[in-house]
């Protein structure tokens, strides 16, 4: 139990730091990129202005031969210019890598963005830039009068694979982090149940020796009522009546403190089970015989239906209990003249063994299937209480199971009767 709420303390406190530590790298990544895309737009911004600035006395001192020589200079650095006069002539160029140019000169063909706006082309393959560019156009004005304009751009491929070098070395930090906190939190988890570890302990520890102690005076009040009872000076059928009842009572208090003595003893840490290998189907057959007279006063009929030999490793004396517990409930809450029946079934492959026990009682409504596992639940309280049951029944049942590594479930339609499956793992 405390294993489980360890774990589940850890899961939330690792799925807490993950979200943190996701958000927090999505955010530093969007504030690098915004503040490296504002900073470069701003330097291409200044770079066309100064181009177009520059121009205006090249396109006015500029020798076609010039122009000429000019038109295929290899662009230094990660700067390009494209200058173009009013008649689409390219007059001057620096050109950028030869891969790239392709590329800039169809946007420049189809270019359509406002003066003065910046634009990024970019393609990215298995997480790099293949190139990444910032692009502008300015219009090259001499004395209010438009006499060309430029392209300018700028490659910043080196810029972005930084940045994402920089995002891959955050992600990588993030995640050894998390694994750093995650162990962390399974620490701290472990000390923070430390407390109610020790409370649990306390209360388990309260009830096994108070049913404990209860044990001695309820036997010797049951006695004294059995002494009494043969007493041939208590002859009026008041006080006999009143005796019964005595007994009934004291009856079902030694049942009940017996079942939270199975409980606790069997949450008690370190608690082993004495597995043997005996024969399940037998071992049915004499809880059957056990619970004939309870089936008989309802006349409740029982089938042991598809009765192949199962042979389990198990603790024997828990497994007839918990066939005891599901048996008595089935007889319990099924009316007179209805049906129980038994199964076992065995998978050959992984000898996990299955045991079925159905009734056609009142059965169970979806909203309490999983509550009557939990001590002192009862469906209907009336009901339970005229059939005389404890609550702890199906909470030792579980516990069984549980100490066991099987599983325990219950299908049930109200009206139509309950079938409780006990699953056990193979040996
Ligand atoms: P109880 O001593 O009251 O029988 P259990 O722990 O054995 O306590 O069962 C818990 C509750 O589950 C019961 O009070 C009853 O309402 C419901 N229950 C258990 N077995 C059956 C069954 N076979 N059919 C219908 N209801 C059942």
């Amino acid at each position: 139990m405390f294993k489980k709420m360890r774990r589940k303390l850890t899961v939330f406190y690792a799925l807490i730091m993950a979200v943190f530590f996701i958000g927090l790298v999505f955010g530093m990544y969007k504030t690098m990129q915004w503040s490296i895309t504002s900073e470069q737009e701003r330097e291409v911004l200044l770079f066309a202005e100064e181009e177009a600035n520059e121009h205006v006395f090249l396109f006015n001192h500029m020798t076609s031969f010039e122009a000429e020589q000019q038109n295929y200079q290899e662009g230094s650095g990660r700067m390009y210019v494209y200058a173009f006069d009013m008649e689409g002539n390219l007059r001057n160029a620096s050109r950028p890598s030869p891969q790239l140019e392709a590329i800039v000169l169809d946007k420049i063909a189809q270019w359509d963005t406002p003066d003065g706006q910046v634009i990024g082309i970019s393609e990215a393959a298995h997480f790099k830039w293949i190139y990444n560019v910032m692009m502008t156009a300015k219009p090259i004005m001499e004395n209010g009068k438009q006499i060309g304009v430029v392209y300018v751009g700028r490659d910043v491929t080196a810029v972005y694979n930084g940045l994402h070098k920089a995002t891959l070395v955050l992600v990588l930090i993030a995640v050894f982090a998390l694994l750093a906190a995650v162990f962390i939190g399974y620490l701290m988890a472990g000390k923070a149940i430390v407390p109610l570890k020790n409370a649990y302990e306390q209360q388990r520890q309260f009830a096994a020796d108070a049913s404990h102690e209860l044990r001695t005076p309820l036997s010797i009040v049951l006695s004294a009522i059995e002494i009494l009872e043969e007493e041939p000076e208590i002859k009026t059928p008041f006080i006999f009546e009143i005796l019964n009842d005595m007994k009934d009572e004291v009856l079902k208090m030694t049942n009940l403190v017996g079942g939270l003595l199975v409980l606790v003893r069997s949450e008690q840490p370190g608690q082993k089970i004495i597995k043997e290998t005996f024969n399940l189907t037998l071992a049915v057959e004499q809880i059957l015989r056990k619970i004939q007279p309870l089936a008989k006063k309802k006349e409740i009929h029982i089938d042991f239906i598809n009765k192949p030999i199962v042979e389990l490793h198990a603790e024997s004396e828990k497994i007839k209990q918990l066939l005891l517990i599901l048996l008595d409930n089935a007889i319990k809450y099924t009316p007179d003249q209805g049906r129980v029946e038994v199964k076992l079934q065995k998978n050959l492959e992984t000898n996990a063994v299955k045991i079925f026990v159905a009734d056609t009682g009142v059965g169970i409504d979806a909203a309490n299937l999983q509550q009557i596992f939990e001590r002192f639940y009862r469906v209907d309280k009336v009901r339970s209480r005229v059939c005389g049951g404890s609550g702890l029944g199906l909470s030792i049942a579980r516990e069984i199971v549980n100490i066991h590594n099987g599983t325990i479930h219950v299908d049930s339609i109200i009206g139509k009767g309950s079938t409780f499956i006990v699953e056990l793992p193979g040996f």
